[in-house]
């Protein structure tokens, strides 16, 4: 198997199975056996003749040819006794004692088996308004998001992932100014992420220089007034400081919603990907795009029958994961299978590009990416209909705001994560995020250094004779190959890194994948140490009017303990 130095080690210390000592008694390869059978085993559920060998076999490949794989939980769970496969989970956070710490309780169980929870607390009564039944003062969302994230803390996760949440809250919500500086500091609320819930009154507001209200959850009444630009501001400025709190549109996660019958949406996971109504869940999976593009005479492009062929099998993949879970509640096993949302994206788009040698930051690169995504969306469709009519819609298809005519197996097909861990297996570019930097130095246990080098850069220097560790090491120090003159100016337009690419190019792709995708997408917007609040404020509205479901934005060296440092020898 072609899997790198790198990913095996990541495999090895959280994903294959170990024995009491911590010893790894499976190998990679193994894993993905175990993957594979088990989810192909969903077939005879209903078909009890099903030939679940061929199905196997089509999912090993898949995987062990890097070209998908799905989220974390599945390569973990599948085919153990834990068996908890998805990534995403919303929980519902009501407005009495019992039921927040129920909420606590229900999040402990799904950290446990690595799974990530969004919530709303937009429920719950402002600071400082009564309890009825004791005559005290209510504490507010703010300081309950303490306790979940001390629970998540606690529970640590033995040995897989560390739990992760996400916190949002309503602009309209009294505390709302509290909320927007909650994570002022780094260190508090350090397992959340969280995001404001920007309604369109809220952002026409912001347009016309008007006021808007709040309004107390539990009373229902307009408690205060406030000037919108003033707390858009107030956003702004917080996010400029350290990057949270991430925005929202809510309408527009709700006009999206296919089942408004069921009520609305208010929350997303941690990563902001996947909007769900409460207690759904949603199993994810991306497909590598490194490998479905074909070569001719040095020439890349997409092989769309390879990439037709992949979604089809990924979306019958993860609606047999659906099948296949242990779901850590009965609720959310109930709710998860009245939708059966899925959720298939991509990853190693930047890398394609490279390939292709179109610059991330070109409208070519902006139409192929919305192209293409639709073209994944619309296959996993077809693949959805075929699966509806050997196994039935999802039980709430009618009541659902799809088109009547073709029922579907699966409410939402498509989704980008950010494929933090599942990019370093595949060994591409993450998500569909430009690349961070070509370069990085690395100091080995002996003090010794490597340096590691994108693949694709690599390849085309010592295509042309341009390969040298003392070049290498300028990149990684100046962070981009952008301004380094010697190098012919085809390539450093092509290999631009995130920070050569403005936010507005950022944005305008996140929104070109937006359109080609039924849930929403995940991803960074990278800003240079020196921007201006202005700039940001510009960004967050070209993404309100380009349709993006959500911002996040992070601005250079705004954050002590930053994962990803430019022109740092690490
Ligand atoms: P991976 O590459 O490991 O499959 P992603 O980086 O694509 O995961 O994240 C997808 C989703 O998985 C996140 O939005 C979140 O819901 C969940 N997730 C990610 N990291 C964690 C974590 N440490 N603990 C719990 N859930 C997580």
């Amino acid at each position: 198997m072609g899997v790198s130095e790198n990913a095996r080690l990541v495999l090895e210390k959280r994903y294959l199975i170990k024995d009491a000592d911590g010893k790894a008694i499976e190998s990679v390869d193994g894993m993905f056996q175990r993957v594979a059978g088990a989810i192909a085993a969903s077939d005879l559920l209903h078909d009890k003749n099903a030939d679940v060998e061929r199905t196997k076999k089509t999912f090993y490949d898949m995987m062990t040819n890097l070209e998908f794989l799905p989220n974390s939980p599945t390569l973990m769970n599948a085919g153990r006794p834990l068996g908890q496969l998805s990534a995403c989970f919303v929980l519902p956070v009501e407005d009495s004692m019992d039921e927040i710490f129920e909420a606590i309780k229900q999040a402990a169980l799904i950290h446990k088996s690595g799974g990530g929870t969004g919530f709303s607390f937009s429920r719950l009564r402002q600071k400082g308004s009564t309890v009825n039944s004791t005559g005290g003062v209510a504490s507010g969302p703010i300081s309950f998001m303490k306790v979940f994230n001390m629970a998540t803390e606690a529970v640590k996760q033995g040995g897989t992932r560390r739990g992760a949440n996400m916190g949002i809250l309503r602009v309209d919500h009294p505390d709302i100014l509290e909320f927007i500086d909650c994570k002022s500091n780094n260190s508090e609320i350090n397992n959340f992420n969280i995001s404001v819930g920007l309604t369109e009154k809220f952002m026409n507001a912001v347009e016309s220089g008007g006021d808007y209200e709040l309004v107390d959850p539990h009373t229902r009444k307009v408690v205060q007034k406030l000037r919108a630009r003033d707390v858009f501001e107030r956003i702004v400025d917080a996010a400029w400081r350290n990057g949270e709190p991430g925005i929202i549109f809510l309408d527009r996660l709700n006009r999206d919603n296919i089942v408004p019958s069921q009520g609305e949406i208010e929350s997303t996971n941690p990563c902001g990907e996947q909007p769900l109504l409460p207690y759904e869940s949603c199993n994810l999976g991306s497909i590598n795009l490194t490998k479905m593009l074909k070569e001719e005479d040095g020439v890349y492009s997409f092989d769309w029958k390879k990439l037709e062929r992949t979604a089809k099998d990924a979306v019958h993949f993860l609606d047999n994961v659906i099948d296949a879970n242990k779901y850590p509640l009965e609720n959310i096993d109930r709710v998860t299978k009245q939708t059966r949302k899925i959720g298939l994206g991509v990853m190693g788009w930047a890398d394609s590009l490279l390939r292709m040698g179109i610059p991330y930051n070109s409208q070519e690169a902006v139409a192929l990416g919305e192209k293409v995504m639709k073209f994944i969306t619309a296959c996993g469709r077809e693949e959805s209909a075929a699966l509806a009519v050997q196994r039935g819609a999802f039980p709430l298809f009618e009541e659902s705001i799809l088109p009547q005519d073709t029922p579907q197996r699966n409410g939402t097909i498509s989704t980008i994560a950010p494929t933090g861990t599942l990019s370093i297996i595949a060994g591409c570019s993450s998500g569909v995020e430009p690349v961070f930097g070509y370069v990085f130095i690395r100091n080995i246990m002996d003090g010794t250094e490597m340096v590691e080098v994108n693949p694709i850069l690599r390849e085309e220097l010592e295509k042309r004779g341009l390969y040298s560790e003392g070049l290498m090491r300028r990149i990684a120090k100046e962070g981009t190959i952008a301004h380094i003159e010697e190098l012919p100016e085809d390539l450093r337009r092509v290999f631009v890194s995130a920070h050569d690419i403005s936010p507005e190019d950022h944005i305008r792709m996140q929104a070109a994948f937006q359109r080609g995708t039924d849930n929403a997408v995940s991803k960074t917007v990278n800003f240079r140490h020196d921007a201006t609040r202005e700039e940001v404020a510009e960004v967050y509205s070209l993404a309100f009017h380009l349709g993006c479901k959500g911002v996040t934005i992070y601005r250079d060296g705004s954050r002590s303990e930053q994962v990803l440092n430019i022109g740092k020898v690490n």
